[in-house]
């Protein structure tokens, strides 16, 4: 059998392919270019194009494509055969030049831009990020790359997010310079999203037009048993499963992604996969690989893997934590509280800048986790509330105390009072969940966002994270570069952070109604939908950082909002047009049949002088329910009809969140107490029951 360790990233062209198969000066142009962005001239990149090549070839492969990751969230690529003809006419050869490396044209007119592109100039371009190392998937070569319109708009999510690591980079390194170390060169974000999932059979999946068009299910009685035991939190894994993870594994290992731990959840069906973590943008390429990889095995071995924040109502839904940290090129993790005074100071100040980040900007990460399935997890007591907030562990909280009120703070006979000259108590190192209520908790050495839904693209929260954090630490640069005593001007800046953004630390329960009031109190915002949420994104404040860090330019951000409140608009439509279609063809025709057997039966056993009493009951509250169920699928359809009324984006999204999405629920409860009084072989789909303990 052959080991892990011999195929590990046997698909990806990485470090060590390049030093094998690339000339040792072209080896280092291209490194040059990975690690200082420096730009790729034509010569080297034909080099690099060539050898390439050669190796995918030889690894089977027959395509290449630009890989990019268009503002739908999902990955797009177009595949080019290598094929070139030979003069002859009837010949060809294979052919990869540097300038199909380094840029691509897909005619790409029909991702959305937001209006940033006309249609007339409709060709954006795809540009080699060169930092993340090109792959093999099904026998084509895919170049990871940016999208951008020709005016150089960014059309993906990969352009902001390296843009966004490059201004966290700059102010990062200008702070650390502050405290000596000059060797430092660049500062990078790491990420390891931790991915959640369900798994249910194939054959089930496919008689529900629910999942198959909203990849949730709109309809549903609850069965019998649901989370409550907790007996599948880590519980034993069904050799089915077990199998499927496996190949999962198996495939993400080639392509060099570090799937590390797997486990089950706590809702039936319900498993998790996490990885190692990654520098940014490179984890946010392997996640959406993860999330691709996961969906396609899952195929082959019977069953599909759901992404979806909801897919069944009643038991928990589907997140992604994103834990974030800061590294050095020189190995520093900058969330690490180290163990000197210097450390602890440097820790205390780029913990200061998170902080006075995320109450700054906590509508940019609240609008950075917002969809309209995201909605049905967030503030739903098995996902943190959508009001952000800060846990930071009883430890570390009588640091920042004490720092505040200038008292002493003893532990274990030592001290700690002076930023810079006592040495921090010792904080724990979480390796369990302490505080799974709130939103973005710190876990010894870097925070977890724990809001993130389970199909969102990471890149989003982290352009945010990382912008929100540069912009504080180029305030924190700028004022301590000026300063004539350091640490005193470090102590002066690290305790007014504390004491104005401390409103956004809270290690109580984040579930508690008690935190809603008191939230509230504090000025938080809680903004508990998505229409309701990105309205933010146009704040003054929010365009000048995106702005000043060279993010977004306003059309950019205008392009982005106009995508998120449309895409909410299609989404909800599509699962109320699914509704009314199930509600037409599969459900009111079912119970209507049925009602009719019992009628025939009541009939039939009167006839015969025989006690009709169940029959009755039933017959009497199936054909009222199915009465009202008519009418509110009336309702539901007119209100559809009235919504193409509606010209503004946010008055329409917030119309579908108010009037549509309240009809569905109404719609559904009548559906799901019908479920529970049809005969299960008279049901036209499968029942919950089925779908969440079927795979045995
Ligand atoms: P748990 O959350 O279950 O306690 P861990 O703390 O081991 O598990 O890590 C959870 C995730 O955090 C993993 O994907 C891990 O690789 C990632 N992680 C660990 N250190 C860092 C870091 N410095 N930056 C970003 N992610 C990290
Ligand atoms: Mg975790």
């Amino acid at each position: 059998m052959k080991q892990v360790t011999d195929y590990f990233g046997c698909l990806v062209f990485n470090d060590k392919v390049m030093k094998s198969r690339l000339s040792s000066d072209v080896y280092k142009k291209l490194k040059k270019t990975i690690n200082d962005g420096k730009e790729l001239d034509i010569s080297v990149a034909n080099s690099v194009a060539l050898a390439m090549k050669d190796w995918a070839i030889e690894n089977g492969a027959t395509h290449y494509t630009h890989w990019f990751q268009p503002m739908t969230g999902v990955t797009a690529e177009k595949h080019d055969a290598f094929i070139s003809p030979e003069a002859d006419g009837s010949t060809v050869i294979m052919e990869f030049k540097g300038k199909e490396l380094i840029k691509g044209e897909p005619d790409a007119s029909s991702f959305p831009s937001g209006g940033l592109r006309a249609t007339c100039e409709a060709r954006g371009y795809t540009a080699w990020d060169p930092t993340s190392f090109a792959f093999i998937k099904d026998k084509c070569l895919c170049i990871p790359t940016a999208f951008c319109s020709y005016g150089g708009q960014a059309l993906d999510k990969k352009t902001p997010l390296l843009r966004s690591m490059q201004a966290l980079n700059k102010e990062a390194v200008r702070v650390l310079k502050l405290f000596g170390h000059n060797d430092v060169t660049s500062v990078k974000t790491t990420v390891g999203p931790e991915q959640e999932y369900f798994l249910i059979d194939k054959e089930l999946f496919d008689k529900r037009k629910d999942l198959i068009y909203t990849g949730r299910t709109l309809f549903g009685a609850m069965p019998p048993k649901g989370q409550e035991l907790e007996d599948h939190y880590f519980g034993a894994i069904k050799p089915k499963v077990q199998a499927f993870m496996n190949d999962v594994n198996e495939e993400l290992w080639k392509l060099g992604i570090s799937a590390k731990t797997e486990h089950n959840e706590v809702a039936p069906a319900q498993h998790e996969l996490a990885p190692i973590f990654a520098t940014t943008n490179i984890a946010a390429d392997h996640n959406q690989l993860t999330m691709e990889m996961l969906q396609k095995v899952a195929k082959k071995h019977g069953l599909v893997c759901l992404l979806h924040e909801k897919p069944f109502k009643g038991v928990n839904g589907s997140g992604k934590h994103n834990n974030w940290s800061m590294s050095t090129n020189t190995g520093i993790n900058l969330l690490e509280p180290g163990d000197t005074p210097a450390e602890n100071a440097q820790f205390l100040l780029f913990l200061a800048a998170v902080i006075k980040a995320v109450d700054e900007y906590q509508d940019l990460l609240r609008i950075s986790v917002a969809s309209a399935s995201n909605d049905f997890r967030l503030g739903a007591n098995e996902a943190p509330p959508a009001i952000i907030s800060i846990f930071l562990g009883s430890e570390l909280q009588a640091v920042i105390d004490s720092i505040e009120s200038g008292k002493p703070l003893k532990t274990n006979g030592k001290t700690f009072l002076k930023i810079g000259a006592d040495v921090l108590p010792q904080l724990p190192k979480d390796t369990t969940d302490r505080n799974r209520t709130s939103p973005f908790a710190f876990t010894g050495n870097k925070f977890e966002f724990r809001a993130l839904g389970s199909s969102e693209s990471i890149s989003c929260t982290n352009i945010m994270l990382n912008t929100a954090v540069a912009e504080e630490l180029k305030q924190f640069a700028d004022e301590l570069e000026q300063a004539k005593d350091f640490n005193v001007a470090l102590h002066t800046l690290i305790k007014r952070v504390i004491t104005e953004h401390k409103r956004i630390i809270f290690n109580g329960n984040g579930y508690d109604e008690s935190w809603i009031v008191e939230a509230e109190k504090r000025g938080l915002l809680n903004l508990k939908s998505t229409p309701e949420a990105l309205p933010y994104y146009l704040h003054d404040k929010n365009i000048k950082l995106f702005t000043n860090h060279h993010i977004y330019t306003i059309d950019e951000i205008n392009a982005r909002y106009e995508i998120a409140q449309e895409h909410y608009v299609k989404v909800v439509n599509i699962e109320a047009s699914t509704c009314l279609d199930m509600v037409n063809k599969d459900y009111l025709p079912a119970i209507s049949r049925y009602t009719k057997k019992l009628a025939d039966t009541i009939v039939v056993k009167k006839s015969l002088g025989v006690d009709t009493s169940f029959e009755t009951d039933i017959l009497t509250k199936l054909s009222s329910g199915l009465t009202e169920a008519y009418t509110t699928k009336q309702k539901l359809e007119d209100t559809l009809l009235s919504a193409k009324k509606i010209t503004a984006c946010s008055e329409l999204s917030m119309y579908y969140r108010e009037k549509v999405l309240p009809l569905m629920e109404e719609l559904r409860m009548i559906i799901d107490g019908a479920e529970n009084d049809v005969d299960a072989k008279e049901w036209p789909v499968p029942s919950y029951g089925d779908l969440l303990f079927g795979i045995r």
